[in-house]
């Protein structure tokens, strides 16, 4: 096999190998690419990224062959010039440029001019009758060279050229003449002899051999280790390296160096953007020396800028350019991120790349592209980050908008969000109704939290990470919010808080940033996403692509409302129990919970049964007969247990009971570990009457909403955390009565199915039993994720972020579901489950629900539909389209 590939001249483009990025790195293959479609390329040659990593393990030491193999392909460049290396008439120079498979910040910087000593310059200043030019490019190189391969501290040469300037009255680098320069070069060479005890090598053999080196150690640099470990890049990759012919932008005004898009990164248009300096090389551009000029009269004008863009100071090179950019676009079919240089009038193109773009931009571009004939709809599908379209569902702070920044805490649901300041669940609904923006801010929230939420327009806590309640919850509601921000105190007392330093109260203005952590005082001006155009557009290529169905999790009409908007097409998980928090029926929850018999019970519930059923039917209602699963209660009692003192007393107020007895009560019910106590349809076996009641309302707003006319509605209960088949017995069988009840009572039926949350590992690998008693099954994977992995979610936060930092989990599995493990459970319910019952319905409803990789799983599997909170159907329509191409 090859070690190393030429590219440019007349160089044979024809190795397959010599195109994949995994042997000749990203750079590489792209120059080699771009060369052998025609355009102007500097010859030169790649080194493999094999040979890389053999020169490591061979402890450090180039081998024979490649010695050789660099020789003739440095001929290669050679030939194609015109030039010689190390010739002191007319020197080649080259620059060597390092280029893994993906661009990893790390690596080492290019090295440009290298060819250069004091003999050499002289040729260069010769050949191109410009002594300047040759002596500026020979000081950049020692100046390079030391940094890069040398490792020298290059704040001696930027002091020295400081001073040289200073003293001779010079503002900037172009009022230094070939002499200055041809001084500044001397000391240049002294200051490396003295830190390195070693003059600078002049030997351009040497100097070659020195660059190749660097870029093959820089491999193995603390910095590309990191970086690595952060972005789960593998150790054994390699880098390869690219030496190359140079080009001289920097020589006089008819040269320059630039950076371009063939499209608008940021909005995605179809123009040309970039920036460009004259009379300038390499990183220029970027390095934020001089200001860089626009690319297009166009961008230039709407900047109102002075200096002459490149199409109206080199219209010539800019066409060359302009048609350069169809021609990358034709051939890769997608947006390229460019760098080119001019020298006196020519183009010559340095490196080309598939841009990086936002949300908003790859939306654009991948719908565009497919009106052009560029790409199909399935491309368009798999070029879209089905997460990023996150950014855009949200309404977002006006990027142009000033900002009065008071503090950050974590992006925890993107967003922006802006109202008064409330310091309270009770108060955010008050104000709320009152019509008002609101803002709740909280230490940290809990369950009770709920209705406050959910009627705020953001969420700020002082306390919790990215998987803490406010977030989590947070997200599902679509809710902006900003989480652990450690500058806010707040003084409940009072009613004031503290964030960052400054003084504020309850009822100020704040914006919340849910997608940078930012929060501002007052506040800041938003604009709306655009659902329609391009994204209704990629939604609908998605839906035709995709097989499983997109359902969402919701249980208040406003959420179903907005999945419907978000193109829901069910409700995979109805979670009743939201609905018992509401301020006016928390205290007939307290009632049946602290009652002490059956008859207690059934008192209350009774006065749940019309709120239930009033929900329902508004809930079935905005639904318009599309398929709806309604959870029986699941979570531990204890969750609606009062706490404060208040509670109590406004309970045995009502109840007419005494509050000692009420806390005794109370006292008893007490838990150690709730989440694996009474709960789910352990809640229905011990008080049949609950689920009854639960039952009831569902089958009669079914028919109530029916009997109205439209769609009929076609109910799907739910029985939560089942492990044994003989629960799912008693209590479908509870459930059946019930409806035949309703029935009759009614002289009406719906079709209705019922069936099972698969959320215990017991469930999974019984689930050919219990899919005797189940027509449909939904993947409950947080908690079959807590059971399966004994880990707790809300008690993670401490442990599970080093977890992942140390890749025992490759990510959060409440977020990405395990697999490995976890998937192994729900392929074998799925399995058995279809063994008993072929036409059994099969859903997720867990978190992964809205995650790609898991809706990617779940499609591996065969469910028939995931289910997503709102604000992530969209995601997960794509990810789900993604998933079936
Ligand atoms: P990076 O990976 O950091 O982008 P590059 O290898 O692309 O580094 O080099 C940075 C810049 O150096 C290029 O954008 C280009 O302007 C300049 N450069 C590299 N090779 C050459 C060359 N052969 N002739 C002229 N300029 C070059
Ligand atoms: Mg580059
Ligand atoms: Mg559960």
């Amino acid at each position: 096999t090859k070690t190393v590939y030429t590219f440019g001249g007349d160089a044979p483009h024809d190795d397959p190998r010599q195109r994949d990025k995994t042997v000749t790195g990203g750079k590489g293959a792209n120059l080699a690419e771009m060369a052998s479609i025609g355009l102007p390329v500097p010859p030169g040659f790649t080194i493999t990224t094999e040979e890389s990593v053999s020169y490591l393990n061979r402890g450090e030491a180039f081998s024979d062959k490649l010695r050789g193999d660099v020789a003739e392909a440095l001929a290669h460049i050679e030939r194609n010039v015109g030039k010689r290396f190390g010739d002191s008439a007319d020197p080649l120079l080259v620059s060597v440029r390092s280029g893994a498979r993906v661009s990893m910040p790390g690596m080492m910087d290019t090295v440009l001019n290298l060819g250069l000593n004091d003999e050499t310059v002289e040729g260069l200043a010769a050949t191109f009758e410009d002594a300047r030019f040759a002596w500026d490019s020979y000081r950049r190189f020692i100046q390079m060279y030391s940094d890069v391969v040398l490792g020298l501290d290059h704040g001696a040469f930027e002091e020295a050229l400081e001073i040289a300037k200073e003293d001779r009255g010079y503002f900037t680098d172009t009022e230094m003449s070939a002499d200055d320069w041809r001084e500044i070069v001397g000391e240049f060479k002294q200051i490396v002899a003295a830190e390195r005890g070693k003059p600078f090598p002049q030997d351009v053999n040497e100097q070659l051999w020195g660059a190749i080196a660097a870029v093959f150690e820089s491999w193995d640099a603390e910095r590309a280790k990191v970086y690595r470990r952060l972005n789960g890049i593998p150790g054994d990759w390699g880098t390869a390296v690219n030496v190359q012919a140079m080009v001289f932008g920097n020589m006089g005004d008819t040269s320059a160096t630039g950076v371009a898009f063939t499209r608008d990164p940021s909005t995605g248009e179809r123009t040309y953007y970039g920036e460009w300096l004259v009379n300038a090389q390499g990183e220029d551009v970027v390095a934020g020396i001089r200001t860089p000029q626009y690319l297009t009269k166009a961008r230039r004008e709407a900047a109102g800028a002075d200096l002459p863009s490149m199409e109206e100071a080199m219209p010539e090179a800019y066409e060359e350019l302009a048609r350069v950019f169809d021609l990358l676009e034709n051939h890769y079919k997608d947006m390229q991120d460019i760098e080119f240089t001019v020298q006196q009038g020519t183009l010559w193109m340095l490196q080309t790349r598939n841009g990086k773009r936002t949300a908003k931009a790859a939306l654009k571009m991948a719908v565009d592209m497919v009106g052009e004939g560029l790409i199909d709809e399935k491309t368009a599908i798999l070029r879209v980050d089905p997460m990023a379209l996150d950014q855009l569902l949200h309404p977002t702070l006006d990027p142009d908008a000033p900002r009065d920044e008071l503090a950050t805490g974590l992006p925890a649901s993107p967003g922006a969000a802006s109202g008064k300041i409330v310091l309270d669940a009770d108060t955010a609904e008050l104000w709320a109704n009152r019509e008002e923006d609101v803002v709740l801010v909280r230490v940290e929230t809990s369950p009770e939290d709920i209705h406050g939420m959910h009627a705020a327009r953001g969420i700020l806590t002082a306390r919790g990470g990215m998987t803490s309640h406010a977030a989590v919850v947070a997200r599902g509601m679509g809710r902006p919010c900003v989480s652990g921000a450690s500058g806010v105190s707040i003084n409940l007392k009072d009613r004031t808080l503290r964030i960052g330093n400054r003084e504020l109260k309850e009822g100020d203005v704040i914006t919340l940033d849910g997608a940078t952590g930012q929060i501002m005082a007052g506040r800041v001006p938003t604009i709306e996403p655009e659902l329609a155009g391009d994204f209704g557009t990629l939604m609908e290529w998605a839906d035709k692509h995709r097989r499983m169905g997109v359902r969402t999790n919701a249980e208040t009409p406003e959420d179903c409302k907005t999945a419907r908007g978000f193109g829901a097409e069910g409700i995979g998980l109805c979670r009743t129990e939201h609905m018992f928090f509401d301020a006016s029926r928390i205290l007939a929850v307290r009632e049946m919970i602290l009652a002490d018999d059956e008859a207690g019970r059934r008192k209350a519930l009774e006065k749940l049964l019309p709120e239930q059923r009033s929900d329902f039917a508004e809930i079935f209602r905005t639904m318009h007969g599309l398929p709806c699963t309604i959870r029986l209660l699941d979570p531990p009692l204890h969750e609606f247990m009062p706490t404060r003192d208040e509670e109590f007393a406004e309970l045995s107020a009502s109840l007419d009971v005494d509050v000692d007895h009420l806390k005794r009560r109370a006292g008893e019910l007490h838990e150690f570990n709730p989440m694996l106590g009474h709960r789910g349809c352990r809640l229905g076996i011990t008080f049949p009457e609950i689920y009854e009641m639960q039952a009831r309302a569902i089958f009669e707003a079914a028919c109530d909403v029916t009997a109205e006319g439209g769609e009929p509605v076609v109910p799907e209960v739910m029985i939560p955390l089942v492990a044994t088949k003989k629960e799912l017995e008693i209590l479908r069988a509870l459930v059946v009565r019930t409806a035949e009840t309703v029935f009759e009572e009614k002289g009406a039926k719906v079709d209705y199915l019922s069936g099972t949350m698969i959320e215990l590992p017991r469930a999974a690998l019984m689930a050919g039993e219990i899919a005797e008693e189940a027509r449909f099954f939904s993947f409950g994977t947080n908690d079959l994720t807590q059971t399966a992995l004994g880990v707790s979610r809300d008690d993670a936060g401490r442990f599970l972020s080093p977890y992942v930092d140390k890749g025992i989990y490759a990510r959060d599995p409440f977020v990405s579901l395990d697999v490995d493990g976890v998937g192994q459970l729900v392929e074998i319910a799925v399995e058995r489950g279809r063994a008993t019952r072929p036409d059994i319905k099969l859903g997720i409803c867990g978190e992964h629900g809205g995650d790609p990789e898991s809706i990617a799983f779940c499609e591996r599997v065969g469910l028939d539909y995931v289910s997503a909170s709102p604000y992530r159907v969209p995601i997960a329509r794509l990810a789900a389209a993604q998933a079936a191409l």
